[in-house]
């Protein structure tokens, strides 16, 4: 045997030992006999670069180090999941689905849901090539070189393959190895990790990708995406992974009826804590591909999906103080300040109580016994007060009158839920959140500035809105607090990048109340520009679709106001972008502009999402199901029979792809 055939025959042997270890949890050699076969395999590979393999199962140990995560666009976008409480609840969905599909038997997947953080792995020609992150949905994190690490992901697949897809997962750590990971850092005076989940996710933004190598990780999939897989039900998807070599949870069940579901989800309410991982609920799919591509999407998730969310846990603990914190916008949120108290494998200190009315509500007092519960959500919500516990001096709460960060007297008006302190210029809280919502993540995405330097840098004198950050130089920053050569680079490089950000986010970013991610969208592409934006009334404004009265009156305050004015007309100065891309812009018309459109079947020229966004990019509105109000049916081949039948008894004109093509 020669070198080459060694190499390569050590490669084969250690893969099969790792994925009987980590995939099928059935090793067949000792842990000892591993690690020499690998240090064998190591000193082989460094001495004869010129066989490197990207799949060697040496890649494993880790050791690249990545300096920055690039951001990756997802081909196809990872959409979140709808949530159910109750079997009413599935039923209620039940019900949707057979109104879209018509009188068809529906068969039902169900999986757990994972408690971890979702990961995209791309594999060409049975590679592992690319792991991204969930991130927004539309675009994550490139985290290949840590996700390599990850034992259980095969970096080389087995079996009959379809050249490219992509597959989904979940990167979950084990309740054993969190614990083992914990009793080591406590052992090393560290402080032990909060939860699994978060512990997990953290994992993959390590830029030193050993340790992540050392971290008991594990994946488990969920779906295949991808053209031409072959693949026609939920069911079958989960077994093709699994013969391919991925880690896939064996626990999945086909149900024929919702009352088979209900069955799975009590039974695993039950016996979650028996389970390795943690879980927080069933998810449940349609089994047949043809009719998940016939149901589609929402704006957020699939149609052919629900989530069934285990019930809370709870737990009480003893309210010491509720404090009061002053958000961006100026609104007040009460919160309790609790006995720290172990629930869901997190201490809880902290829970929002929301506003006035909730404490009023509640009759919550400092000094009572409370119920805490933790849903879905981070942040957990007290549920009640024990009032048997209750102390004898209690006194009732009385909700404060004035901004706890500047005095100024608190507002409330009617139909708003909270308390307002109005000082919008004058209140630090404020000032320092516009600047931090204006930096984070989804709007400006400012590298190597944090929420904490902006605090520094307002007291410092250094900023007072968020058209100051462009004006920032090296000098200033150096003297700050924990700054250095390096860091002040980088934040004042990261500002200076961020004049690429799109014109959409740009708005995002200034913060209007009530303009989400979602409304800047679709402000930014029906008015292309921000002096047409600011230059509409509030009655041009609610023409556009989904844009109300609330909404449209904020957008025009918020323009009328000159200061607002004047920080626009100097970022404008410093070269952030204004108007949407000539590239957005190209492809986009008002053809089809006040139509619905209905699209059913397979097409032959385009793909069905392909479909949909041309209508959308034309101006037209995707429905999900026919109604009066459906202008057009989209027809391909295959389309269900009921939608036909109920265009025609509407009248409802049907339309070929070519039809719709030429429209376009
Ligand atoms: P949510 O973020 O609560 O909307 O839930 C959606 C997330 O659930 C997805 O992004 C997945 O990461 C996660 N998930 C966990 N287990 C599954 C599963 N079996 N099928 C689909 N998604 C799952
Ligand atoms: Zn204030």
């Amino acid at each position: 045997m020669n070198t080459k055939q060694q190499i390569e025959e050590l490669r084969k042997e250690l893969r099969q030992h790792n994925h009987n270890y980590y995939v099928l949890d059935n090793p067949t050699i000792s842990d000892y006999e591993f690690d020499i076969k690998l240090k064998e395999l190591q000193v082989l590979e460094a001495q004869h670069p010129e066989f490197h393999d990207p799949t060697s199962p040496t890649l494993r140990v880790g050791g690249a180090v990545t300096k920055n995560f690039e951001t990756i666009v997802h081909e196809h976008r990872m959409y979140s999941l709808d949530n159910s409480y109750s079997k009413e609840d599935l039923l209620d969905w039940e019900k949707r689905i057979q109104r879209i599909l018509g009188d068809v038997e529906v068969e039902f997947t169900c999986e757990l849901k994972y408690d971890g953080a979702s990961i995209s792995l791309t594999y060409e020609d049975g590679q592992l090539v690319k792991a991204v992150t969930r991130g927004d949905g539309f675009q994550g994190d490139e985290a290949t070189t840590n996700v390599q690490t990850i034992k259980s992901v095969p970096l080389k697949l087995q079996g009959d393959y379809p050249p490219k897809f992509d597959i989904r997962g979940e990167i979950i750590l084990t309740l054993d190895g969190f614990a083992k990971m914990n009793e080591e850092r406590i052992a090393a005076g560290e402080d032990p990790y909060m939860n699994p989940r978060n512990t997990a996710s953290g994992s993959l933004k390590l830029q030193d990708s050993a340790l992540v190598a050392q971290r008991p990780l594990d994946c488990l999939l969920y779906s295949i995406v991808g053209n031409n897989t072959g693949i026609t039900s939920q069911f079958q998807m989960l077994e093709k992974a699994r013969e391919w070599g991925f880690k896939v949870p064996t626990i999945a069940k086909l149900c024929k009826s919702t009352d088979e579901v209900m069955q799975f989800v009590e039974h695993w309410d039950n016996h979650r804590h028996d389970l390795p991982y943690e879980t927080d609920g069933v998810v449940i799919k349609v089994n047949k591909i043809q009719y998940q591509e016939e149901l589609g999407y929402t704006a957020k998730a699939p149609r052919w999906a629900m989530a069934y969310k285990f019930k809370a846990e709870q737990v009480s603990t003893v309210l010491h103080e509720i404090t009061y914190q002053v958000g961006r916008t100026g609104a007040i949120t009460p919160v309790a300040n609790l006995k720290p108290v172990l629930l869901a494998g997190t201490t809880v200190k902290r829970a929002s109580l929301h506003n006035a009315d909730q404490i009023a509500k509640l009759d919550i007092r400092e000094g009572d016994t409370v119920f805490v519960e933790k849903g879905g959500e981070i942040i957990p919500k007290i549920i009640a007060v024990d009032l048997s516990k209750r102390p004898d001096d209690s006194t009732p709460t009385e909700y404060i009158s004035e901004c706890p960060e500047c005095g100024t007297p608190l507002q409330r008006t009617e139909g708003d839920a909270k308390h307002y302190c109005i000082n919008y210029y004058g209140c630090p809280p404020q000032i320092t959140g516009r600047i931090q919502h204006f930096i984070s993540r989804k709007a400006m995405d400012i590298e190597g500035l944090g929420g904490e330097t902006v605090e520094l840098l307002f007291k410092e004198g250094l900023i007072e809105d968020y058209a100051d950050l462009y004006t920032l130089t090296k000098e200033q920053v150096l003297p700050l607090e924990r700054m250095a050569e390096k860091s002040a680079e980088n934040l004042v490089n990261g500002i200076a990048a961020s004049v690429k950000i799109p014109f959409e986010r740009v708005l995002f970013a200034l913060g209007i109340r009530f303009v989400g991610e979602t409304v800047a969208k679709k402000l930014a592409k029906a008015y292309k520009n921000i002096d047409a934006l600011m230059s509409a009334s509030s009655e041009e404004l609610v023409a556009v679709d989904e844009i109300g009265e609330r909404i449209a009156f904020s957008v025009v305050e918020f323009f009328q106001n000159e200061k607002n004015q004047k920080i626009i007309t100097r970022l404008k100065e410093y070269g952030l972008q204004f108007e949407l891309s000539a590239e957005k812009l190209l492809n986009q018309t008002e053809k089809l502009k006040g139509q619905t459109f209905v699209v059913s079947g397979v097409f032959e020229k385009v793909s069905r999402n392909e479909l949909k966004k041309l209508i959308e990019d034309n101006g037209g509105r995707v429905g999900s199901s026919i109604s009066s109000k459906t202008n057009y049916l989209v027809a391909g081949a295959n389309m269900g029979p009921s939608k036909k039948t109920k265009a025609e008894g509407l009248g409802v004109p049907i339309i070929s792809e070519d039809d719709f093509l030429a429209m376009v």
